[in-house]
């Protein structure tokens, strides 16, 4: 027989162990800005909290405000989030920054609606940002706190369908409280991180134990079920290290796809006439040549082998190669790089 609080009690019980053992000190809770909580909110969606407060700390360092971070060049944000990954939450903060300032004056707009409205924020960041950041009633709904629903409702299958989401939102509407709403959003975050992990849950230390189903059964890594597995495919890529007078050839990617917006090397298919490419796209004649060995680079829908090839070039006669989208990198300019690119520079050594 199941033992489910109700949500008096399961608030009660969370709040008072919030209290003692929650987390009051992350920076983005001194002060709790609609426009910190939000940033912070974006910088944490992948990425742990540890991982994140340097980050963090950079960032507010050199983007202040919204007013600051809209009037910056995207580089400068990039460069900031560079080793965050998941570059596309970066080019979405700076776009929503400048839509925040065109559209709503500078002032963070305060309905769930108008924030879910701005590029890159799903309901649950939004209701995160209204109510950490202006302590409205809106429940939230983030990795640890489907975690812990989950587990106390022992609910059935992966959170990524649309049936499982939409019960883990009930649950989540169920339980936050109108009154301390903020405290309550934060406790349940801060409990699926330190008490209810994914791995071995601390099940003795947790408030919600007395009604949780999964502890009852003892079947708490069961929950939530993972995203069912599929087989990435695997794309190949050759990378041009096109490299004159020590320095290496560098081109902006496209604003959209993957690395979108961020600097990478001259590509090709590993089956094209590299040599070709070289005179006929960059005017390059090159001297010598050398492979270097294959990186895995993995991204959620596929894997991508890139094939280094490292070159040394000379620039044809008459031949223009530097533009707004091309530049001759020797290391001593901040440009957000495309993580396996800045690797493989970094490998080069020398
Ligand atoms: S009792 Fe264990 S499984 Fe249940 S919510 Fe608490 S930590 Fe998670």
């Amino acid at each position: 027989m199941t033992n489910t609080l109700k949500p008096a009690e399961f608030q009660a019980r969370l709040l008072a162990w919030f209290d003692h053992s929650g987390r009051h000190d992350l920076p983005w809770q001194h002060p709790p800005t609609p426009y910190r909580v939000w940033v912070s909110e974006v910088m944490l969606q992948q990425t742990q909290v540890a991982t994140v407060i340097p980050y963090f700390e950079r960032f507010m360092e050199r983007f202040p405000d919204v007013q600051t971070l809209a009037a910056a060049p995207l580089d400068e944000v990039l460069a900031l989030w560079a080793g965050l990954g998941y570059y596309a939450r970066a080019r979405n903060l700076h776009k929503a920054a400048r839509q925040v300032v065109d559209e709503h004056g500078g002032n963070f707009p305060d309905t769930l609606e108008a924030v879910m409205a701005l590029p890159g924020i799903g309901r649950s960041t939004a209701g995160a940002i209204l109510s950490l950041g202006s302590g409205q009633h809106h429940p939230i709904l983030d990795g640890n706190c489907k975690r812990v629903l989950a587990r106390v409702h022992t609910v059935e299958g992966w959170p990524g369908e649309s049936a499982v989401l939409k019960e883990l939102w009930r649950l989540a509407e169920r339980y936050t409280p109108a009154e301390r709403c903020r405290d309550f959003n934060q406790a349940m975050m801060d409990l699926g991180a330190t008490v209810c992990t994914r791995a071995r849950p601390a099940c003795l230390l947790c408030p919600l134990n007395v009604g949780c189903e999964a502890y009852r059964t003892g079947t708490q890594e069961q929950y939530p079920a993972p995203k069912p597995r599929k087989e990435l495919p695997i794309r190949r890529v050759r990378m041009l290290l096109l490299e004159r007078e020590g320095a290496v050839l560098l081109q902006r990617r496209p604003p959209s796809g993957i690395w979108g917006g961020l600097w990478s090397l001259p590509e090709c298919t590993p089956e094209a006439d590299w040599e070709a490419v070289c005179r006929e796209q960059f005017g390059l004649e090159p001297l010598a040549w050398q492979a270097l060995p294959v990186l895995r680079h993995t991204f959620s829908h596929f894997r991508l082998d890139i094939e280094p090839l490292r070159v040394t070039v000379e620039e044809r006669a008459g031949a223009r190669v530097e533009d707004e989208a091309r530049l001759w990198y020797n290391g001593d300019t901040t440009l957000g790089l495309a993580a396996p690119v800045a690797r493989l520079l970094e490998d080069k050594g020398d």
